[in-house]
């Protein structure tokens, strides 16, 4: 049997170091920051790249009318109330709409079928609504705070509303920008989709925190929070109220988490004046990328308690704004690993000068 190669002069090339394998705490994922093959924060820039953009000669959210009809309207940052059957005032600002080709379709039952003795199927029970903002043109980065904040007080307006609903266990809200990042629409929208069931990814980080809660009497969330505050080096933004650092174990290059800095389990109990500061968090964020990178695709998301009866206090919500630099190819997809070639703290360092 051939011996393996000890000599560590032959294995490691003067001058080059070694990628690093970086553990997140809530996942119990491991992560490759590829220090050896690191890019200058300047190079992610996508001057050069021609941007795809979708190419509609109507856009259908430029007429709203012709959507279904609204389940939430804001105009200038307050709700308009309307009846069912009325037309949609010419002064809305923002408004909540069921998607036309929905994922999830509400009120149906949910039934749980054996398709044969080996395959299970349930009906796709939920909500499937896209946010839209009026103007076609700007991005969530280029809005002021309080058209932010509206988007925001919508998200959690309909949160608040579908809840109430038995086929509603979890509320997933996001924002896909860009067509690598999935956005098959350019007109700026969000979408919220509510599901019958928890996904994996997310039960993970349930049930790590909880176990974290048990073992310390301690949010693991909090704890990471106060280090990187007290630390620096990864924060890129805080206000009074929120957090935004580039997460020590970054799935992707310029990963953000933008966090209440105190402990907040459930993003349905938010009040008046957090939706403010989260609203200039995200902004922030968001044109912070913008101008760094040069506009890139990305996707943020939140990550909340479930609604589905259960106790979670140890859950902390947070957004997660992951930006599309790379490509996912053999080695993302077979192990949802990416291989980001930035350090985190070199991120926070550039995103903080933006
Ligand atoms: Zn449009
Ligand atoms: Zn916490």
């Amino acid at each position: 049997m051939a011996k393996k190669n000890k000599d560590k002069s032959k294995v490691c090339l003067p001058g080059v170091c070694p990628s690093e394998l970086r553990f997140d705490l809530v996942s119990k994922d491991w992560v490759v920051i590829a220090t050896g093959r690191a890019k200058r924060p300047e190079t992610f820039k996508r001057e050069k790249r021609a941007k795809k953009e979708v190419s509609q000669r109507v856009c259908p959210f430029d007429k709203i009318d012709t959507q279904e009809e609204p389940t939430l309207i804001f105009s200038q940052g307050k709700k308009v109330f309307f009846k069912i059957g009325n037309k949609i005032p010419k002064n809305w600002t923002t408004v909540s709409i069921p998607n036309k080709y929905p994922a999830f379709i509400p009120y149906l039952k949910l039934d749980r079928k054996s398709k044969d003795s080996l395959f299970q199927t349930m009906n796709a029970v939920g909500f499937h609504e896209v946010v839209v903002t009026k103007d076609h043109k700007k991005q969530i980065a280029q809005l002021q705070i309080s058209q932010v904040k509206e988007v925001i007080d919508v998200y959690h307006g309909r949160f608040k509303e579908m809840i109430e609903e038995k086929f509603v266990n979890y509320v997933s809200i996001f924002h896909n920008h860009g067509t690598e990042a999935g956005a098959s629409i350019a007109h700026p929208h969000s979408q919220i989709i509510t599901t019958p069931l928890i996904d994996s990814d997310l039960r993970k980080a349930l049930v790590n925190s909880k176990n974290y809660y048990k073992k310390h009497r301690k949010c693991i969330y909090c704890v990471m929070s106060d280090w990187e505050r007290k630390n620096k080096e990864r924060v890129v933004f805080e206000n009074k109220g929120f957090l935004v650092i580039c997460p020590f174990a970054s799935k992707a290059a310029f990963e953000m988490i933008i966090s209440p800095k105190k402990h907040l389990p459930y993003f349905e109990k938010i009040s008046e004046k957090e939706k403010l500061q989260l609203a200039q968090a995200l902004r922030v964020a968001l044109n912070k990328l913008y101008k760094g990178l040069g506009d890139p695709a990305y996707n943020f998301y939140l990550h909340t308690a479930p609604c589905d009866g259960e106790n979670y206090d140890h859950y902390h919500w947070h957004w997660t704004i992951l930006p599309k630099t790379a490509t996912w190819a053999g080695f993302e997809l077979g192990t949802g690993i990416e291989i980001s070639t930035i350090e985190p703290e070199k991120a926070a360092e550039y995103l903080r000068k933006q």
